[in-house]
C-alpha cells in the first residue's frame, strides 16, 4: 500500500471513529446514575439463581460468572465513575469447605460501552437479539445485558481484585470539594479538557458533559489546568456538579441507544448547549458553535465566549452548515 493511500485511509479510519463517538457516546455519570437507580427498584434483594451467556468476548473471566454467581443476592447497586457495582452477597449456605470465595461477599462490575443494556425481563419473553448476559433471579425474572456492539465490560471480582480495579479512579465529580477540585486542575499542565476526561484525576465525566461545563464556565476545552485562574477553576466546579446533577434529574441524554432500566430515554440532550451543536447559535451570544480535537475528541465550543489559546486550531464548518451560514453569491447572467 502506498505511504499516502495509507494516510488516506489512516484519516478516513480516524474520522470515522470520530464519528461513532459523536454518534454513539459512551455512557457518562448522570446515564449510568439513571440506570443504577432504576435497577435498584427493580432487583435489589432479588437472589441469582442461574446464568446464562451468549456472547463473551467483553467479559474478563466468563467462567467465574458461572460458577460464582448463582446463590448470591444483590445486596446493593452502586455507580462507580462510568461503571456499575453490584455488589453480591456470600453464596447462600456457603462456608469455607465451598468453593474460593463463595462464603465472601463480591461484586459484579458493569460498564455499558457504547450500546450495552441492563434491565429486568420476564424469564419466559424471548431473549433480544444481542443478549449476551441473563442473571436468573428467584421472582422469576431474567436480568439481561444486551450490548449490539459489545464494547461494554462485565467482571466478577472478589474483594481484593475489586479494590485494585478501583484504586485507579479518580474523585467523584459530585462529591469532590471545591478546593479538592481547584487544586487538582490547576497543579495539572495538561488541557483542561484532558483533565475532566481522565478518570484518574475525576470519575465518571465524558466528552457531553466536559463540553457543557466548559461552556458553561466560558473556558475553552484547549486552556492548560495550570492556567486558569482560581475563580475560572471555581466556576467549573460548579458547573460542572450542576450540569451533572440536572442531567441525573433528566435521566442523562439519549444520543443514540441509551435508555434506562425501565427501557426511557434520557432528556438531557435538549438541554445540551455546546455538545453536538457545531453551526448552531451559542445561546449565550449567538456566534456559531465551532469543534475543535482536544485530547483526540472532538470538542463542541463557542469561539467568543470560551476563548481560544493561542495556535489552537477550529475545523472548518461542515459543507451543509456551512452552505447555511454563508450561501454561494449567485453569479450575475
Ligand atoms: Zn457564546
Amino acid at each position: 500500500m502506498r505511504k499516502s493511500e495509507a494516510c488516506r485511509l489512516g484519516e478516513h479510519y480516524h474520522s470515522r471513529c470520530d464519528i461513532l463517538k459523536v454518534l454513539f457516546p459512551m455512557p457518562e455519570l448522570p446515564e449510568v446514575e439513571t440506570v443504577a437507580r432504576g435497577l435498584r427498584q427493580a432487583v435489589l434483594g432479588r437472589r441469582i439463581l442461574s446464568v446464562a451467556l451468549g456472547k463473551t468476548d467483553f467479559i474478563d473471566d466468563p467462567a467465574a460468572l458461572e460458577e460464582h454467581l448463582p446463590g448470591r443476592a444483590i445486596e446493593a447497586i452502586e455507580r462507580y465513575g462510568k461503571f456499575m457495582l453490584l455488589r453480591l452477597s456470600a453464596v447462600a449456605g456457603a462456608n469455607d469447605n465451598h468453593r474460593e470465595g463463595d462464603a465472601k461477599r463480591a461484586s459484579l462490575l458493569v460498564h455499558l460501552g457504547m450500546t450495552g443494556q441492563m434491565a429486568p425481563s420476564p424469564a419466559a419473553k424471548p431473549r433480544e437479539k444481542h443478549t449476551h448476559v441473563c442473571l436468573l433471579l428467584d421472582d422469576g425474572r431474567e436480568l439481561r445485558y444486551t450490548d449490539a456492539r459489545r464494547f461494554g465490560r462485565i467482571a466478577y471480582l472478589t474483594e481484593v481484585p475489586l479494590e485494585q480495579e478501583l484504586t485507579r479512579f479518580g474523585a467523584d465529580p459530585l462529591e469532590i470539594g471545591k478546593e479538592e477540585f481547584v487544586k487538582r486542575i490547576r497543579e495539572r499542565h495538561a488541557r483542561i479538557k484532558a483533565l475532566l476526561l481522565d478518570q484518574s484525576v475525576l470519575r465518571g465525566v465524558g466528552n457531553i458533559y466536559a463540553d457543557e461545563s466548559l461552556w458553561r464556565a466560558k473556558i475553552h476545552p484547549s486552556q492548560l489546568g495550570a492556567k486558569l485562574t482560581c475563580r475560572q477553576a471555581e466556576t467549573l466546579w460548579r458547573a460542572l456538579q450542576e450540569i451533572l446533577r440536572k442531567a441525573i434529574v433528566l435521566r442523562g441524554s439519549s444520543i443514540s441507544d441509551f435508555l434506562d432500566a425501565e427501557g426511557q430515554p434520557g432528556e438531557y440532550q435538549r438541554r445540551h448547549r455546546a455538545y453536538g451543536r457545531e453551526g448552531k447559535n451559542c445561546q449565550r451570544c449567538k456566534t456559531a458553535i465551532r469543534r475543535g480535537i482536544v485530547a483526540g475528541r472532538s470538542s463542541y465550543f463557542c469561539p467568543s465566549c470560551q476563548r481560544a489559546p493561542r495556535g489552537f486550531t477550529v475545523l472548518p464548518l461542515p459543507p451543509r452548515t456551512a452552505r447555511v451560514r454563508s450561501p454561494k453569491p449567485r453569479r450575475a447572467s
